[in-house]
């Protein structure tokens, strides 16, 4: 048994669970009262086969285990392991600086989508690992809740702290080359010369 297995009402009205109390007890599921679901202890392959029966009925599945929950220390594990630099932080999706006291912890991986799957719960990994943690500003945080594809790549490179530096850097280097890039299309005008008094070889204007 590896797997602790919940199922529970889908979100739409005929995604009760109700109908199904029979066919989940006969499966060897036990009823939970207070939160109206229906939970078994699994292996790999009834897990996969009882997520399977949940999927086609639309009913909602969640893997219990250990390694897929949210613990109450993944926060204090990340701060310890990353200080801050001049109490600033580099969000690591977007990149923008953050003050220390506003950053948040993200789980790269998500606690919802690791506990919807089978592999992740497999894999001897835990959501709460240091590799799967990741500081992002309040904004990237709410954006990307639960969803995985591009933000989960972006948090696998930028969680480390050289490569945040690395992205800060080209991206300041872009700005000073567009600001030189200006000054120096600005100052090829004669007539509006910006930088035009700073040309010291003529200084017939000081007399
Ligand atoms: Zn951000």
């Amino acid at each position: 048994m590896k797997h602790l297995l919940k199922i529970s009402s889908g979100k739409n009205a005929d995604e009760r669970i109700e109908p199904y109390r029979l066919q989940l007890w006969l499966r060897g599921f036990c009823y939970e009262r207070s939160t109206n679901a229906w939970v078994k202890p699994v292996g790999n392959i009834g897990a996969k086969r009882n997520i399977r029966y949940a999927k086609e009925r639309g009913l909602r599945y969640e893997l219990l285990d250990k390694n897929v929950k949210r613990n109450t220390s993944y926060k204090a594990k990340w701060v310890r392991e990353n200080p801050p630099f001049l109490g600033m932080y580099l969000c690591t999706y977007c990149g923008r600086l953050v003050l220390a006291k506003n950053i948040t912890v993200d789980h790269i991986v998500s606690v919802g989508q690791a506990s919807t799957s089978l592999r992740y719960a497999s894999s001897g990994k835990n959501v709460n690992d240091i590799e799967n943690l990741c500081g992002a500003c309040s904004n990237c945080n709410n954006i990307k809740e639960a969803k995985g594809g591009l933000w989960v790549l972006r948090g696998k490179i930028y969680r480390h702290r050289s490569m945040r530096i690395l992205r800060f850097l080209f991206r300041l280097c872009i700005v000073a080359a567009l600001v030189y890039g200006a000054i120096r299309l600005w100052d090829s005008y004669p007539d509006f010369g910006f930088l035009s008094f700073l040309h010291l070889g003529d200084i017939s204007w000081i007399s």
